[in-house]
C-alpha cells in the first residue's frame, strides 16, 4: 500500500507580464494537479505516514485541524482510498462548510473542541485514543520528518537551470523538505510566510541544520493566517483570468502575489529562474464565497 503519484505534475512557464520582466523567467510546477482532494503538498506529506501506518499495522488516523484544513480532507480522503478509519479534532465551535462537508463524505469522524483543548494536542489523543495500539496521532497539517522527506520529493525529476524553488509557508515542513533536496542541486529554497510568525524562521532552521542558503520573506502576510484583503482578492482574479492558474487565498495566492512584488522590487539578479510550487489547496479558494469565517 503507498501513494503512489498518479503521474509527475508539469512544469509550465508562466505567461503573465509582471513576471517577465527585470531579467527573471518565471515558472511553476503545478502540484496542484496531482488530485482534487489529495492536494499538493498535502499528498507529498502524507505518503510516508501512511507507509509508516501500513508498517505498524495501524487502522485508524487521527489528526487536527481548523475547519478549512485542506489536510483533513486529504486525510479523509487518502484513508479512505486505503482503507483507514479517520478521526479529526476540529478546532472551535461547530460548523458546516464545503470542506468539512467532504471530510465527512469520505468518512472522517469529525469532533468539534474548543480552542483550549485544541492547543494541547497530544492530551486530545490520549484522552480518547491513548490506550489503542492501532490509532496513529497525526500532528496538525501532516507536518513532520516523513512529511518532509515526501516534499523533498517535489523536486526529484525538475530539468535543470533553476535559481530559485519558492512555496508558500505554513507550518515551513514543505519548505524545509524542499530545501534539502534544493541545496542538493545548487537551488537557493525561499519560502513565503502566510502568517505573522516570525519565530517559524528559526523552527525551519532548526529543520534543515544542513542548508546554508534559504530564505523567508515575511512581508506577504496580510495580516495573518487566513486573513485577506481586497488587494490580495483583485490579484487573484486578475492572476487567474490572465494565466488561468486559479490560487487561493490562504497559502498560494501570498506566494505568486509575493514573487511579483520581489522581482518588482528587483529582488532577483538578472537571469534568476524561478520555479514556484503551487502546493494546491483550491478548495479553500471557494470559501471566499462562503460567510466569512472567524478565524
Ligand atoms: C498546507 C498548505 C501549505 C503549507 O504547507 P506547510 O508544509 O505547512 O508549510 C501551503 N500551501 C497549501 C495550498 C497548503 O494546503
Amino acid at each position: 500500500m503507498s501513494l503512489l503519484l498518479p503521474f509527475e505534475p508539469p512544469v509550465e512557464r508562466i505567461q503573465y507580464d509582471e513576471f517577465n520582466k527585470n531579467g527573471a523567467e518565471v515558472y511553476v510546477k503545478r502540484e496542484d494537479m496531482i488530485h482534487p482532494f489529495i492536494s499538493g503538498n498535502k499528498w507529498r506529506k502524507l505518503k510516508y505516514v501512511l507507509e509508516d501506518a501500513s508498517a505498524k499495522r495501524i487502522n485508524t488516523l487521527v489528526s487536527f485541524g481548523g475547519a478549512y484544513s485542506n489536510h483533513l480532507v486529504a486525510l479523509a480522503c487518502a484513508g479512505a482510498r486505503f482503507g483507514y478509519q479517520t478521526h479529526a479534532f476540529v478546532r472551535g465551535e461547530q460548523v458546516a462548510n464545503h470542506m468539512l462537508g467532504l471530510c465527512e463524505m469520505y468518512g472522517m469522524n469529525l469532533q468539534f473542541v474548543s480552542r483550549e483543548a485544541y492547543r494541547n494536542k497530544p492530551q486530545l489523543f490520549d484522552q480518547y485514543f491513548g490506550s489503542r495500539q492501532e490509532v496513529m496521532f497525526i500532528d496538525e497539517g501532516g507536518r513532520g520528518e516523513l512529511a518532509m522527506r515526501g516534499c523533498s520529493e517535489m523536486l526529484d525529476h525538475i530539468s535543470p537551470g533553476f535559481t530559485h524553488v519558492i512555496c508558500a509557508v505554513g507550518t515551513g515542513t514543505t519548505l524545509s523538505g524542499l530545501a534539502q533536496a534544493a541545496s542538493l542541486k545548487g537551488i537557493k529554497p525561499e519560502g513565503i510566510c502566510v502568517l505573522k510568525a516570525e519565530s517559524l524562521t528559526d523552527e525551519i532552521g532548526a529543520m534543515i541544520p544542513g542548508v546554508k542558503e534559504w530564505n523567508v520573506h515575511h512581508r506577504f502576510h496580510f495580516g495573518g493566517y487566513a486573513k485577506t484583503t481586497p488587494e490580495l482578492l483583485s490579484f487573484m482574479k486578475d492572476f487567474a483570468s490572465r494565466t488561468g492558474i486559479l490560487t487561493d487565498q490562504v497559502y498560494t495566492a501570498k506566494m505568486f502575489y509575493a514573487v511579483r512584488q520581489l522581482i518588482d522590487e528587483k529582488y532577483y539578479p538578472p537571469g534568476s529562474r524561478l520555479l514556484l510550487i503551487h502546493t494546491g489547496g483550491l478548495l479553500g479558494a471557494l470559501s471566499q464565497w462562503e460567510r466569512p469565517s472567524v478565524d
